[in-house]
């Protein structure tokens, strides 16, 4: 019995749906907040429960009897994420789970993303409980740059404070493929991987639009001022601005840039190249 939390998230319904393609439905277990939102996945023969990362029971019945079991990293501040995170691993404990599989940042142990604290405190706990673990350091999402190509769809340049930082950006559907081989195959235990594209710089990404875009897309490399005001000027709230500057600081830094080929060996094929999930991004919107 395989158990995939944050099922309902965009991540976690491409998980499902790439697990469906390598087990039967029957052999598959989500968690969601609001199981009306998996109906689909029920019908399919997939077992729903209802749990909360802040409902210790809910996660205790929802894995009793799960073999393997993916958690989702979830959201909110460091300390409801890192809460979140301990219910999960107690629970995965009280249920004796044969391997915890958990979706961790690049680089964790020495990365200064803004988001880092939460998975290595996450991974040193998951070490600490002495379950058989995998990490799957997913690298960033390329739809998180959607708003990049809007601007860009806009006329504007490809705006960035990174520098000749690079990203291994990858669609979710990549990450998605690679968890669930994971967890059907029964990778051996207490492996890290990071997983990772080709890692492309900002500049790269607007050589990659001028080509899809028949036009010369220009690439404007600021300071994290500049780039902060310019974000706020087009309507970003405060927090998401220094956030979003705080990626842009930690990518110049190198922290988003692995060479690695995890991901292409777990799912046997290349990854999806910075080409084609841009065109598709592009054609979404344009
Ligand atoms: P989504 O917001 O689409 O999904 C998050 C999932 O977490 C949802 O299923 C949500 O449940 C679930 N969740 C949140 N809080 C709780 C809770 N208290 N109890 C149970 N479930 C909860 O995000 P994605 O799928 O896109 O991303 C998955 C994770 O990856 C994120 O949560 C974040 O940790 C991380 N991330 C990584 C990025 C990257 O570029 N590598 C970028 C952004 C996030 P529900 O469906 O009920 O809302």
């Amino acid at each position: 019995n395989l158990l995939v939390t944050g099922a309902t998230g965009m991540l976690g319904e491409k998980v499902v749906q790439a697990l469906m393609e390598l087990v039967p439905a029957e052999s598959i277990s989500i968690t969601a907040r609001k199981p009306e939102k998996a109906a689909a996945l029920k019908e399919k023969g997939v077992t729903v429960h209802q749990a909360d990362y802040e409902d210790p029971l809910s996660l205790e019945e929802a894995f009793t009897g799960v073999d393997r079991l993916l958690l989702i990293s979830s959201q909110g501040d460091d300390e409801t994420r890192i809460r979140q995170h301990q219910n999960v691993i107690q629970a995965a404990k009280t249920a004796a789970v044969s391997l915890l599989v958990y979706t961790s940042c690049t680089k964790a142990d020495s990365s200064t993303l803004p988001v880092a604290e939460v998975h290595r405190q996450t991974e040193a706990s998951i070490r600490q409980s002495g379950l058989p673990y995998v990490f799957l350091r997913n690298n960033w999402y390329i739809e998180n740059e959607i708003d990049t190509v809007k601007q860009v769809l806009n006329g504007g340049p490809v705006l960035t404070a990174a520098g000749d930082g690079r990203v291994g950006w990858l669609p979710r559907v990549d990450y998605a493929e690679a968890a669930a081989v994971v967890l059907a195959e029964n990778k051996q235990p207490d492996k890290t991987y990071e997983l990772s594209g080709i890692p492309y710089s900002y500049a790269d990404m607007a050589k990659e639009l001028s080509l899809i875009l028949g036009k010369n897309v220009p690439v404007r490399n600021v300071d994290e001022r500049t780039y902060r005001e310019v974000l706020l000027a087009n309507g970003t709230p405060e927090p998401f601005a220094d956030f979003a500057c705080e990626i842009q600081v930690a990518t110049r830094k190198g922290d988003l840039e692995v060479h690695s080929h995890d991901l292409s060996q777990l799912i046997n094929r290349p990854t999806i190249s910075l080409h084609q999930s841009l065109t598709e991004i592009v054609h979404k919107f344009y």
